[in-house]
């Protein structure tokens, strides 16, 4: 594996089109949420992740110092943790195993998880989802499609460029140097977690200013 893959989600180039979201669907062939169309007061739709939801973009509205308003979007979802918790925490050692080329953490389909409370509250980014046969549920980084020479669904559909995927250590010199840009216009810009995950988050301003998702 080498240090295997990691993804760059780029929050100052994200339109919020949410075309990642519908990518994710059509790849993996995972059904609409049946309460997508309720207006809750928000664009973000759906207002969680479920076992067939395993991306979604939160939208928060802020309004800057000099009273004019900005949007600050962000990308909802598995992190792919190096070390990751939810395994830690997981009764089932077969059910979460580490993709042997890319590094993505899988919940297996096919094998019960009777340890969901523990696997859920382990992860630090609420990423996992129990569906209603108790299969957890989640993020898969698109190991089908990179194992074939594809970027991952989501990363390819992003019409702005704020997703990239790539070799963990290219990507992280892609962050680094983009950070730097970012942080010309914006000094509080910096990456989340960079050094426990594979899903690296730029952010232009703190992260108290955007929608994490968490523990919803
Ligand atoms: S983000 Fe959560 S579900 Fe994903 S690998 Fe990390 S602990 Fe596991
Ligand atoms: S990497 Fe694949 S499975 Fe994960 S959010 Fe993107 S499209 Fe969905």
């Amino acid at each position: 594996m080498a240090n295997g893959k990691s993804m760059l989600f780029d929050s100052t180039l994200c339109l919020g089109c949410r075309s990642c979201q519908v990518a994710c669907k059509q790849w993996n062939e995972l059904p609409a949420e049946p309460d997508v169309p309720i207006n809750r007061g928000t664009y973000e739709n759906p207002p969680r992740l479920t076992s067939n939801t395993w991306i979604r973009v939160t939208y928060r509205e802020t309004e800057r110092p000099d009273g004019t308003l900005a949007w600050h979007f962000m990308r909802n979802s598995c992190r792919h943790c190096l070390d990751a918790p939810c395994r830690q925490a997981t009764k089932n050692a077969d059910s979460i195993v580490v993709d042997e080329q890319t590094g993505a953490v899988l919940h297996e389909a096919g094998t019960k998880n009777e340890s969901y409370a523990e696997v859920r509250c382990g992860c630090p980014f609420d990423g996992p989802r129990q569906g209603s046969d108790g299969q957890l549920a989640k993020c898969r980084m698109c190991v089908d499609r990179v194992h074939n020479g594809e970027l991952p669904a989501c990363v390819k559909a992003c019409p702005a460029g704020a997703l990239t995927f790539g070799d963990r250590d290219e990507i992280l010199q892609v962050a680094e140097e983009r950070l730097a840009e970012v942080k010309a216009e914006s000094p509080n810009a910096t990456i989340l977690d960079k050094n426990q995950v594979r899903v690296l988050i730029l952010l232009a301003e703190p992260a108290s200013m955007y929608a994490l998702g968490l523990r919803d």
